[in-house]
């Protein structure tokens, strides 16, 4: 067998034109590692069927593919506007009601019903991805008078942010949960939760999987001023991020974005979380064959920061060209990943993580990492194998993106599937727990042609420790 062009992880959006099997099976062979399916839009029916057509061509095709259910949380949103798109004008006055009425261009609304609450004179608020801008004149009861500062076409269902104020419902809805349910009832445990802004939102959902006896993975969405607030907390509660730049450049001053990226990319990195950066990437290619100059630079730049993956979504959703988007990343991908030789895509995580030997705070596990990686460079190995059972063994290692390919042995499907968030990790999924022993991967390699006599094969899983994710050895050998 032979392993992908690209290390970097590729989640892809699956819309109206991506659903088609032929076109995800395309997807796959090309280098789709993540399917997100986008809850915020389309029936549960139709996102069954996804579910079924991304298992099966993964299964046809023998490759380990993930699938995120990214739900909608409190996306606030316009109602029905009568033929829209109506147009705001500049300097004239608009108002927003929380009545359910249709809306015209002179009264719009909303379906958030605690809007006034949230606001107060001199708010600023965002319509259409930020595109339009009103300020707050005047609150009276059910109707909020605003201002037009940036006018524009404004059509039914458009997003609506209130950029740094209080929002009033919980970060994780009754939809979302049923969502949740419906995705387990589906085989799949990977859940995006959108607008998080505190670590007990993600505890929250986990406490209700738990109930349900099932693991799950979160992905904590930061797109909020809160959630850089509790950064931190997030960060523990939750198994992976998301750096969701669509809704984040309304909550903060877009020109943030891009430091903020760095930061989030660092911790996650440190933590050995898989971070997605996610929204915009290739934009034009929706439309057009070839992205703008500037965005294949953004796509090289996140991984440069270190991002384990860079997603598509429009692009592949709705767009005129999904495969191309898909392709073009792919090459992009391989192109920046040429710095990775030597540590020198994670120089700065390594150094962060070797200054715990300092203060005293490096764990065994790290000690385990940093030198299994170091091994592999001295001694130019092959891969680095990791048994796991938890996947944290394999995840501590990817953060420190090694210049081969992390070959990573599990018995169960969903921590396998989820380790295709990770940067150069390569899952397989073992039958047992007796194959993600050292001796059965080595004859398993042999089989799959990946080794050959004199290659050198790096080690690293927990032997001593009973606890999961302790990795506690290192070793090295020649195949003979
Ligand atoms: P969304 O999340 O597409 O679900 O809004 C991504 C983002 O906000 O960037
Ligand atoms: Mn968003």
């Amino acid at each position: 067998m032979k392993l992908p062009s690209h290390k970097t992880k590729i989640v892809c959006t699956i819309g109206p034109s991506s659903s088609h099997p032929a076109i995800i099976e395309a997807m796959i062979k090309k280098g789709m590692n993540v399917a997100r399916l986008n809850f915020s839009h389309g029936d549960l029916a139709q996102h069954a069927l996804d579910i079924r057509n991304v298992r099966q061509a993964a299964a046809r095709l023998n490759r380990v593919v993930g699938i995120l259910i990214d739900l909608p949380g409190v996306k606030m949103r316009l109602g029905n506007i009568a033929d829209g798109p109506v147009i705001l004008r500049n300097g004239e006055t608009v108002t927003l009601t929380t009545r359910n009425v249709v809306g015209t261009s002179t009264l719009i609304p909303v379906q958030y019903k605690q809007l006034g609450k949230s606001v107060s004179k001199g708010s600023i608020i965002f319509l259409s991805d930020g595109f339009i801008q009103l300020k707050v004149l005047k609150l009276a009861g059910s109707e909020i008078i605003c201002r037009i500062i940036i006018g524009g076409p404004i059509s039914s269902h458009k997003g609506l942010n209130l950029p740094g104020a209080k929002i009033l419902v919980n970060a994780v809805t009754k939809k979302d949960l049923e969502f949740i349910d419906f995705g387990l009832r589906h085989g799949v445990n990977t859940f995006g939760i959108s607008f998080v802004e505190k670590a007990s939102d993600i505890n929250r959902v986990r406490e209700f999987a738990r109930k349900k006896g099932k693991l799950i993975n979160l992905v904590a969405k930061i797109e909020r001023r809160e959630a850089l607030d509790n950064l931190d907390g997030i960060l523990h509660a939750a198994d992976a991020i998301m750096i969701a730049r669509g809704d984040l450049g309304i909550e903060v001053p877009t020109e943030q974005v891009p430091i903020i990226q760095k930061k989030l990319i660092r911790k996650a990195n440190v933590m050995g979380k898989p971070i997605i950066t996610a929204t915009q990437m290739l934009g034009s290619m929706t439309k057009n064959l070839r992205p703008t100059r500037a965005e294949v630079n953004d796509v090289a730049n996140a991984i440069l920061d270190g991002t384990d993956a860079v997603m598509l979504s429009e692009e592949t959703a709705a767009g005129d060209y999904p495969i191309e988007a898909l392709e073009m990343m792919v090459k992009i991908a391989v192109s920046a990943e040429h710095l990775s030789a030597s540590g020198r895509l994670s120089h700065e995580i390594r150094e962060e993580i070797r200054g715990r030997f300092v203060t005293g705070h490096m764990t065994i596990p790290d000690v385990i990492s940093l030198n299994t990686v170091r091994a592999a460079e001295k001694l130019s190995a092959k891969y680095i194998i990791t048994p796991t059972s938890s996947g944290s063994t394999a995840r501590r290692i990817s953060r420190l993106k090694p210049h081969c390919w992390i070959l990573s042995f599990t018995h169960r499907d969903e921590v396998c599937r989820f380790l295709s968030f990770s940067y150069g990790m390569y899952p397989f999924k073992a039958p047992n727990q007796k194959s993600t022993q050292a001796s059965e991967i080595m004859k398993n390699l042999k089989t799959l042609r990946l080794v050959q006599k004199g290659d050198t094969i790096i080690i690293a899983e927990r032997r001593m420790s009973e606890k999961p994710g302790e990795t506690d050895s290192m070793g090295v050998m020649t195949i003979e």
